[in-house]
Order: C-alpha cells, then structure tokens, then sequence
C-alpha cells in the first residue's frame, strides 16, 4: 500500500522509505549487538557514535561553524517557543547586571515577526510568561490582509525596537507551517535590518518546517532551532544549532539581576556541557534523523539538491494554481512569500471561477468601503471533494490546518519531483471533471 501512498502531511510527514526500513531493522537489533536501539544506555559507546555521526552530518549539510554548539533536546518547537525567550534573558541579565531593575522590573525587549500562526505562539508565550514581548510586524494588520496572514512586508516597515533597549531577541519563522507564508529566498533579509540593530540583537529563527531545504546563514543567527518531523525525521526530537558565546555563562547568574529561573532542561548551558546528553535524550528519533542526514549528504546532493527539487515541485503547483483561471485559490497573496513547503489554497465554487474576473473587481471595490473585504467565494463541499478525490488517488492528508481550513498540499523533501508531478496530475483531472 505505501508504495501507492502519497503522503502530503504537514507533519508529521512523509520520510523517505530507505531510511524506515533501516530503523524498523535497528530497532529490533541495531548494528549486530544483538539488542534494539532503543534498549542500549544513552551512555554506551554505539549510541554515543549514533549522535555524533548525525552532528557531524548535520553541521556539514547546513555548514555548521565550529563556535556553533548543536544539541538535540525534547519538547517540540513549542517548548523553544519559551527556552529561546528564557535562556536569552537569562543570559542577558547575566551580562547586563542592573537592567531588569532600571527597566522596572520589565526586561529588555523582545522583537517578534509575526508572519503566521507559529511566530505568533511564539510571541503569546512570552506574553504569557511576563516578558516584554514587542510584535514588531503583525502581517494579519497590515493594510489589504483583512486580518489574515499571507504576506511579509519588508523590514523597513517594521517596528523594531531600539537597539540603545538593548531587545533581548528578535525573532522570526523561517517558515509558517499553517499559513503557508516563508521568507521569500535566500532566506531572512538580515542585510535589510539596520547595522545597529544587526550587530547587537540576537537573531533567532524557527525553521521546523523547512530546515534542509535551502541554505541558511548559520553565522547570521543567534540560534536557530527546528523539531524534526517535517524535512527531518520522527517526532520526539527538537534540534537547536546556538553561539557558543551564548551559553559561557549560566543564566542561574542572571537571577539575582531579575532573570528568570529556568527549569534544568531548558537551560542550554547544561544541554551543550553535556553533549545532549544532560538526561536521557530521545534516542530513536536522533538516530532516524541521522539516517535522514546521511542519505540527503551522501545521495541526495545535500542542500542544495534539496533545494532545487523544492524550487522545482513548488513551481509546479503554484503554476498550476496560477494558471486554473480562479478554481484553485492561493491563500498567499505575495508570490514570493509562497511557501515552497507547504501550499495552501482554497477552491472557489464553480460559479464563482467561472466569473473570476467578476469576483476580482467586486473585492477591491469592496475594499474601499469596508476594512473586510467581501469573503472569497470558497466552496467547502468542493473542498471536501478534492480531499476525498486525492484519497481516492492514493493521495493522503491534504486538509487543510484546522484553524484556517482549505486545502494545504506539503512538499517536503521526502516528496519528489515525480510524486509532485502525481499530485499535480490529480488537481488537474479534479478541475477538468468539476468545471
Ligand atoms: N514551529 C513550526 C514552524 C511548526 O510547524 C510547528 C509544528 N507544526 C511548531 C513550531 C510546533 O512544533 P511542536 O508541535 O513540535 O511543538
């Protein structure tokens, strides 16, 4: 059955089937020692070159400078939603003795891009844990967006703090998962933020979902951290990739300044003295992650390659969505804000395809009167049609996210170009057979 499947999860999500083949094998009896895995010490010399070999592999896919620490910790991308904010006040109140009480107990800033629906997480948790959060971009309120993601303006329209405030972070996602918005490529525009700010504020990013598909400037973060179920492997294991510089002191030393006190698993400082190795870390998931690294260095022409394929299946999807004459509904309005992991769209009702020139001048029209533009004219039912349609073409989990609903195709680097081609096929005999 799976050699049939098309899995276009969001992710969870499709990994390649070499490397579970690998991993069903290794968890039954892992390299001849006659015991799985997952039943060896964390300790043991086997499990200790297991994790060393997928550092070793991840740092020379995504060019890993050695003043960077990699660690591979637990709690999904939502606990670093609040060990990235805690660990860089911890480390700010250490290094800048005074601060918290001058500010009056607030805390220096800390800058948030909220692009989607992860960086916007991000940004409440730190809200919610007493910070002083500061969204410097709300792309939901910025003018046309009617209060829905699905564009990034440039930096210099954004609000960034004052770099003589000393922000604690600005933080961004590489890619918002939900909303199907990713910073146009290369990457961040970290040459557009201005030379004060850039040389004094950690940059950090979220790139769960689309780490191994194009380069990254390591360099030009602080940290940059992603969970693995997407592009890397199973859930279960959180990779974060800092400046050494970051953890010489342990933020413990920033508490009697007014920093926070951090549970002992979130500290960075103990992950990275520790080699990851501080408590028991997930074991199965780095080393399925770790084949996942091996064969995309070893077989699959690293990054680069990964990046090619995904400009390639992302090409063809979005054309095809371009050129369906208004059936198919890009959710994001900027073309090069358009995710190249997750493609998210709506379909219009027949009729309203039909007329789509019609429904285009009646929505800026529309615009000048009201701050909510009329609702696009989507149709559930067919919605729901289209994800039974795939299902029926062995074509699985395309719904959209709950909270925005549509439809939302992920091509992770598990999917080919070939396998994109089948999708793509299938949306076009969906059009041809409803229209
Ligand atoms: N960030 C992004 C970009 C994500 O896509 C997700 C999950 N899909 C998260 C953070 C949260 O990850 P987790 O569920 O592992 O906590």
């Amino acid at each position: 059955r799976r050699a049939q499947t098309l899995n276009l999860g969001a992710g969870p999500s499709s990994l390649p089937t070499s490397v579970l083949v690998q991993s069903a094998q290794d968890i039954v009896d892992y390299s001849g020692t006659g015991m799985g895995l997952i039943e060896l010490s964390h300790r043991s010399g086997t499990f200790k070159t297991v994790i060393e070999t997928a550092e070793a592999n991840l740092r020379k896919l995504l060019d890993v400078p050695e003043d960077y620490a990699v660690i591979f910790t637990q709690g999904g991308g939502t606990e670093q939603f609040s060990a990235t904010a805690l660990n860089l006040l911890g480390y700010h109140a250490a290094t800048n003795p005074g601060y918290f009480q001058e500010s009056g107990g607030r805390g220096p800033p800390i800058d948030y891009a909220i692009t989607g629906s992860w960086s916007n997480k991000a940004c409440q948790e730190a809200t919610r844990l007493g910070f002083n959060a500061h969204p410097v971009l709300d792309a939901r309120k910025v003018p046309g967006a009617n209060g829905k993601f699905g564009s990034i303006p440039p930096v210099s329209e954004w609000n960034l703090s004052d770099p003589a405030q000393k922000p604690a972070m600005l933080y961004y996602c590489d890619n918002e998962t939900v909303d199907g918005v990713e910073f146009p490529s290369p990457g961040f525009p970290v040459e557009s933020l201005p030379e004060a700010y850039r040389s004094t504020v950690p940059l950090v990013a979220d790139c769960s979902s689309n780490i191994l598909s194009r380069p990254i400037d390591i360099r030009a973060h602080s940290i940059v951290f992603f969970g693995a179920q997407k592009n890397v492997g199973p859930p279960g294991v959180t990779v974060v990739i800092l400046r050494r510089s970051l953890v010489e002191v342990h933020p413990d030393q920033g508490v009697p300044h007014g920093g926070p006190r951090i549970p002992t698993t979130l500290v960075y400082k103990n992950l990275v003295d520790n080699g990851s190795l501080y408590n028991t870390p997930p074991m199965f998931s780095i080393h399925v992650s770790g084949l996942v690294f091996a064969k995309l260095l070893q077989e699959q022409g690293g990054v680069q390659g990964a990046a090619e394929r995904s400009r390639l299946k992302a090409q063809r999807i979005y054309k095809l969505l371009d050129d369906s004459r208004g059936f198919y509904l890009p959710t994001v309005k900027q073309p090069n804000a358009r995710s190249r992991m997750n493609v998210t769209f709506r379909i219009a009702s027949t009729g309203a395809a039909a007329a789509a020139g019609t429904a285009q001048s009646t929505t800026s029209a529309g615009e000048a009167k009201v701050e909510s533009a009329p609702a696009p004219a989507f149709d559930e039912a067919l919605e729901e049609a289209f994800v039974k349609f795939c299902k029926a073409n062995g074509i699985e989990q395309v719904k959209g996210h709950r909270s925005v609903g549509g439809i939302r195709t992920s091509l992770y680097n598990a999917v080919s170009v070939e396998e994109t081609e089948r999708l793509a096929r299938v949306m076009e005999e969906f059009m041809a057979k409803t229209l």
